[in-house]
């Protein structure tokens, strides 16, 4: 078993007492403890302000840009011992894993391009200038600049390449350092990245730096140039955002949290057409993929009050087709949840949402016979369809994220009742909606988006092409109002906005022009 440390002020730290260890969620085995006893959380912050950003602001974003190149390059090399690291410590099967780590890659290479798109620069211009008075000599600009402090990015356990690589690359390409903390019961992974990135893709100093295990104080030492990124529950993210030292001190905060996902099979749909099929795939994929553990996957399943019966029958065909087991093996195609943790949780909500009213129609909150797994060991839940009849009465249904395959089926009146129910969700990081109708597209898409970080039109001249609704792709924001958390992250460029200061620029317009470099002709 090996012991995790944490690279802090460029070398490896490890921690001194209090360990906790890390098993293999399928069958138990220990295989890695961790500790941040002991660690100089405060220096590593220190650090990061005062050698990592001044080495990431000395680049433009076309060298910063280079450096995601190179480290997208370096992981990929080592993918194989990455998907390994993450079936050994994730509880993933292989396509979960690859799910990850070629995210990561992805991501970093997606923000490798627009580094060399932003080109030469040091600093963004938003949007043209404005002349200010009758003058046209007095003008004034908005200019976006790196922030001075250091972001720290705290991630949740269900992606630890890509939650510690879609962090990095957006805050490295903005020019601000990171200290990254994987949660703890998943690390290994993260490790795993971290150790490969200080070996092959020759880090600035203090650009990036890695906490394994509790984040201890490291929060306490957030001033006014730091931001702090979130992504787990919401009362842990609740917590962060109401820490006394993030409040007084103005701290960026984002939060990404539960969701409360809805996918909607639109009015027009025909049981057997290519849009009915895509709805019925992309369920059941979205309820198993991960074991259910994506804050992308589905949760509340809405179906026009005819089809439901058909969609059930559906859903049920294509869930009882799903070998569970131990990930290592090639015909497992869902490994267990990722701690005994998340195990209870999602028993205790299932009893939660049979209580407001759901009744599962498939699958069950105790039996599982996993493949290959010693009797008895693992996290494993098997997928757990419920149906609601009424769910306008099951409050708990569109409130409480049960983090495992699990997802709950009800009908809806008419597109308008469609739309109140997906609200009752408080917001999600996405919404899907199946139609080839436009008329529906026209009465929903729109009242959809402001609950949704994310809108997904699924229809059958996209069903062969689209990625799955739950990816997460760099270009488009990834997020949600409300519940999910209030926050937003990725979207090609505009996720750089997290970390740059937007300040106005006003005075003599050739000054201006000189100081941003912008030539009279192109302005
Ligand atoms: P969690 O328990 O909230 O933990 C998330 C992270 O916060 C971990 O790194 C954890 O570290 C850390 N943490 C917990 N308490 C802390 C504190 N007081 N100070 C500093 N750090 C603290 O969530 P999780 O169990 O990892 O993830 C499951 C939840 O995440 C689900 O509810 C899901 O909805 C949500 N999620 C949301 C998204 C999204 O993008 N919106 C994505 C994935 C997951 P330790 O592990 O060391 O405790």
């Amino acid at each position: 078993m090996i012991t995790l440390r944490s690279w802090l002020k460029d070398g490896w730290h490890e921690g001194t007492a209090d360990f906790v260890t890390l098993v293999n969620p399928a069958t138990e085995a220990p295989v890695a403890r961790t500790s941040t006893t002991g660690l100089d959380l405060r220096g590593a912050v220190e650090y990061a302000r005062e050698t990592g950003g001044p080495a990431l602001r000395a680049m433009t974003f076309a060298e910063r840009g280079d450096l995601l190149k190179r480290m997208s390059k370096v992981l990929f090399e080592v993918r194989d011992a990455l998907i390994d690291a993450s079936i050994a410590s994730g509880g993933t099967t292989r396509g979960d894993a690859k799910f990850d780590i070629d995210g990561a890659t992805g991501t970093l290479a997606y923000y490798a391009a627009l580094g060399q798109k932003l080109g030469t620069v040091r600093a963004l211009l938003d949007g043209p200038g404005e002349q200010l008075t009758r003058s046209p000599r007095f003008f004034g600009y908005h200019v976006k600049t790196p922030r001075q402090g250091v972001a720290v990015h705290v991630n949740a356990f269900n992606f630890p390449a890509w939650g510690l690589a879609e962090k990095a690359a957006v805050a490295l390409l903005a020019g601000v350092p990171v200290i990254s903390k994987p949660a703890t019961a998943t690390a290994l992974l993260a490790y795993r990245v971290m150790e490969r990135l200080v070996e092959a893709a020759n880090l600035p100093p203090g650009a990036l730096q890695l906490v394994c295990g509790n984040a201890g104080d490291l929060l306490s030492y957030l001033g006014p140039q730091d931001v702090l990124a979130f992504t787990g529950g919401s009362q842990t993210g609740a917590r962060m955002r109401g820490l006394e030292g993030v409040v007084s001190r103005s701290v960026r905060v984002n939060i990404e949290a539960d969701s409360l996902n809805a996918a909607v099979l639109g009015p027009d749909a025909e049981p057997g057409g290519d849009t009915y099929q895509m709805f019925v795939r992309d369920v059941a994929r979205e309820m198993t993929q991960k074991a259910g553990q994506k804050c992308t996957a589905t949760r509340r399943i809405f179906v026009p009050q005819e089809l439901v019966d058909g969609v059930q029958e559906a859903l049920v065909e294509q869930l009882s087709r799903v070998k569970i087991g131990d990930p290592a093996l090639d015909e497992v195609r869902m490994g267990p949840l990722a701690t005994a943790q998340q195990l209870r949780d999602a028993r205790e909500g299932l009893t939660r949402l049979q209580a407001a009213g759901a009744r599962i129609v498939f699958g069950s909150a105790t039996d599982v016979q996993p493949l290959g797994v010693p009797a008895g060991k693992g996290f494993f839940l098997a997928p757990v369809l419920l149906r609601a009849d009424r769910p306008h009465d099951a409050a708990a249904v569109h409130a409480l994220e049960v983090f495992g395959p699990v997802a709950t089926l009800m009908p809806y009146a008419d597109t308008a009742d469609a739309i109140r129910l997906v609200a009752r969700g408080e917001g999600s990081l996405v919404t899907t909606l199946y139609t080839d109708d436009r008329a529906v597209m026209e009465a929903m898409v729109l009242q959809l988006a402001p609950y949704s970080g994310r809108v997904f039109c699924g229809s059958a001249k996209i069903a062969e092409q689209a990625t799955s609704p739950g990816a997460v792709l760099p270009s488009c924001v990834h997020g949600g109002p409300g519940r999910a958390g209030g926050g937003e992250e990725l979207g090609g460029e505009r996720g750089l906005d997290f970390y740059l200061q937007r300040t106005a620029l006003q005075g003599d317009r050739a000054l201006l022009d000189r100081v941003l470099g912008i030539n009279a002709s192109e302005a």
